[in-house]
């Protein structure tokens, strides 16, 4: 909507060897060819384990497909000491697009806090990449009917001190926890509530314009059977998609949403 290219993204999670995962991307792009997709005018991305990322890179830079890729997440410094951890740097090398950011099963799994997904989010930018920078509540707050308040308060802190400049290439997701990989899916009107506000609350950080630019996905059990309703909604510009991205054919008829 309103000249946004729509993104549909999908988080593998920790799924798919890198011998997978080269057969899933030919499968993906080969789907996608035979419906003639514009990759300019819905763009595709995949998000694998870092263990993938090389031999995805090989396929689609030797390929020339028009995919792109990102990475699950990222450390928030540059080098050193932190066994384990994955710079944005190597990340930037491998061809990287886009990292998550502050998913819920980092938040939850890893006590990855609001101040360390800023610090993430920043990361991201110092090293050339775009961060999708995810957001939601659990079913308690839907329940009470706090998600508003609380996305946005997540966002505030998550954004805080970010410059215009790299807060206009942000891409927000909105993954209300209750709905992911659980089956139940958020009602396009529950997305498009906080997507709205989501906006609307960039609008005050920062201007309409840049709000207006912005690429807010919507992530919980997105399918290619209720895709399309929510991608009608005014200020969803995209899924993240977990589950239903480990199958190329249904992936890429989720990313065919307007056939
Ligand atoms: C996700 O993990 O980002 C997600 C939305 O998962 P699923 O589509 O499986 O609910």
């Amino acid at each position: 909507p309103a000249g946004r290219v729509p993104l549909m993204a999908g988080n593998w999670k920790m799924n798919l060897d890198h011998l997978q995962a080269t057969h899933l991307v030919q499968k993906l792009d080969w789907t996608l060819r035979d419906a003639k997709h514009d990759y300019a005018a819905v763009e595709v991305a995949v998000l694998p384990p870092f263990t993938d990322l090389r031999s995805v890179q090989t396929l689609v830079e030797g390929d020339k497909l028009g995919l792109r890729y990102g990475a699950q997440d990222l450390s928030p410094h540059a080098s050193g000491a932190y066994t384990g951890d994955i710079s944005g740097a190597f990340l930037r090398k491998l061809g990287c697009t886009y990292v998550v950011v502050g998913h819920s099963e980092r938040r939850e799994g890893h006590h990855e806090t609001d101040e360390v997904v800023a610090a993430k989010v920043r990361a991201a930018y110092t090293h050339e990449l775009t961060p999708i920078l995810c957001c939601g509540e659990d079913l308690t707050v839907r329940q009470a009917g706090g998600q508003v308040a609380h996305v946005t308060g997540q966002l505030r802190v998550a954004l805080d001190g970010l410059p215009p400049e790299q807060a206009a290439s942000i891409v927000i997701a909105y993954e209300p926890i209750w709905a992911i990989g659980t089956g139940e899916v958020a009602t396009p009107d529950d997305a498009q509530e906080v997507c709205g506000a989501i906006r609307a609350l960039l609008a005050e950080l920062y201007t309409p314009e840049l709000a207006n630019g912005v690429r807010i996905l919507y992530g919980g059990s997105v399918k290619s059977g209720n895709v399309a309703a929510i991608m009608a909604q005014d200020d969803v510009d995209g899924a993240l998609v977990g589950g239903a991205s480990l199958d190329p054919v249904e992936f890429a008829s989720i990313c065919r949403y307007r056939d």
